[in-house]
């Protein structure tokens, strides 16, 4: 069995670092997993058993955004170079690099190259030019088209997106995020009762959840238009801003509630870590992306909860959700359809049921964790 260093560049809970906190879980006794930063994805692997290794990157690097050009990421060459040095220096002792966020590509390539271990890519992202800048989605393409023997993408989407941008790597499949169904078996009644006492919502209230980290693109603001005029629909808003770009979309978000005049129905919690507890304490689970989505765990882990679920009709989401049968889709960015669909939940339960029990079986055999780690095993075991 090959032994994996695996590398991330953040230490913040996205949905990539929730999907290699399973994977290094289930391979913790042949990985190590280093970080750029701590912080609480590093705590969580701690937790979790994983071996973990802090190799700090300087300011300069953490600073290029996903839109930043070229210059910016040469600016911040020099200062790489003495982080993959070390890098490389501990890939001597493991049979190969998995590289899990764009900013690990870059440094994990060419470690692994000067190291002369093959690397593996798990792909998180749509590379197109409505989340990246086109010289990053162009150093991203090269890199992965070289210097890399194996590419895990995380949708068909993500896929095609490589494929699209000059990707033409031969060794490449799909491996969708796999989500551990425990936590959200044998919740009960007794718990959604719990969840709403402590948030100060009625029992009686229609509750939907968006269980997305608060930035743009991530499309809240979709959210608050489609209820606006709803009363009897109550929102919950779980997540916070994860990076810094991101930071004034929540001050927006919660100036639109009031001036909606919904504030005594919308509900804040910020970044949580019982999402299971809170999804199962909703009607339905809203994912409102206004650009396409890698994969959406928040979609599958909605359909895990027993929920049904809405999601945006673009990117991995389509892959998720077969419409009016395991759950519902909506354009992205159209407040009109999404209310809708919420209106329609709403006032049908039969169908609420129908689609929340279609959604769970089509889940629990699509996202298996155990799968997913076996799967990622065997392609590591696999490499030539
Ligand atoms: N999440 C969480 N706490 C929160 C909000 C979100 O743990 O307060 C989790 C959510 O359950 C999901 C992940 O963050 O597993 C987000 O992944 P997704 O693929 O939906 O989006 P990404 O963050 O990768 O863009």
């Amino acid at each position: 069995m090959k032994r994996i260093l695996f590398l991330d560049h953040t230490s913040a809970l996205g949905g990539g670092e929730l999907c290699l906190l399973t994977i290094a879980e289930g391979l913790r006794d042949r990985s190590e997993v280093v970080l750029f930063e701590d912080g609480p994805f590093a705590t969580r692997l701690r937790a979790s058993g994983v071996s973990v290794d802090i190799i700090e990157l300087s300011q300069k690097v953490h600073g290029i955004g996903r839109s930043s050009g070229l210059l910016a990421d040469l600016a911040a060459t020099p200062a790489l170079f003495g982080q993959i040095l070390r890098i490389a220096r501990k890939a001597r002792r493991y049979d190969v690099v998995y590289v899990n966020s764009q900013k690990a590509m870059v440094v994990g390539t060419i470690a692994g190259f000067l190291a002369r271990k093959p690397v593996v890519w798990h792909l998180h992202d749509l590379l197109e030019q409505s989340h990246f800048s086109r010289a990053h989605i162009r150093i991203s393409v090269t890199l992965g088209n070289r210097l890399t023997r194996y590419i895990i993408a995380n949708s068909e989407a993500s896929l095609a997106a490589f494929r699209e941008a000059g990707g033409r790597a031969e060794r490449i499949s799909v491996v969708y995020n796999g989500i551990n169904a425990r936590p959200f078996d044998d919740l009960t009644s007794a718990d959604r009762r719990d969840v709403r006492q402590a948030l100060a919502i009625p029992d009686t209230a229609f509750l939907v959840g968006c269980f997305s980290r608060l930035a743009d693109w991530k499309g809240q603001h979709v959210l608050l238009e489609a209820a606006r005029n709803e009363p009897e629909i109550h929102v919950l808003l779980v997540g916070e801003a994860l990076f810094a770009a991101d930071a004034s979309y929540g001050v927006m978000l919660r100036a639109l509630s009031q001036r909606y005049g919904m504030d005594d129905r919308v509900h804040f919690v910020g970044f949580r870590d019982d999402i299971p507890e809170l999804m199962f304490a909703c009607d339905a689970v809203v994912h409102t992306s206004t650009a396409p989505e890698p994969f959406g765990r928040v979609i599958a882990e909605g359909m895990l909860a027993n929920r049904p679920v809405i999601a945006t009709r673009a990117g991995g989401a389509v892959e998720l959700i077969d419409d009016k049968v395991t759950g519902l889709l909506v354009p992205p960015s159209d407040a009109t359809a999404l209310r809708g669909a919420l209106v329609t939940l709403l006032r049908q339960p039969d169908l609420r049921n129908r689609l929340a029990e279609k959604g769970h079986q089509t889940a629990r055999q699509k996202f298996a964790s155990d799968e997913m780690i076996r799967r990622v095993g065997e392609i590591i075991d696999a490499l030539p």
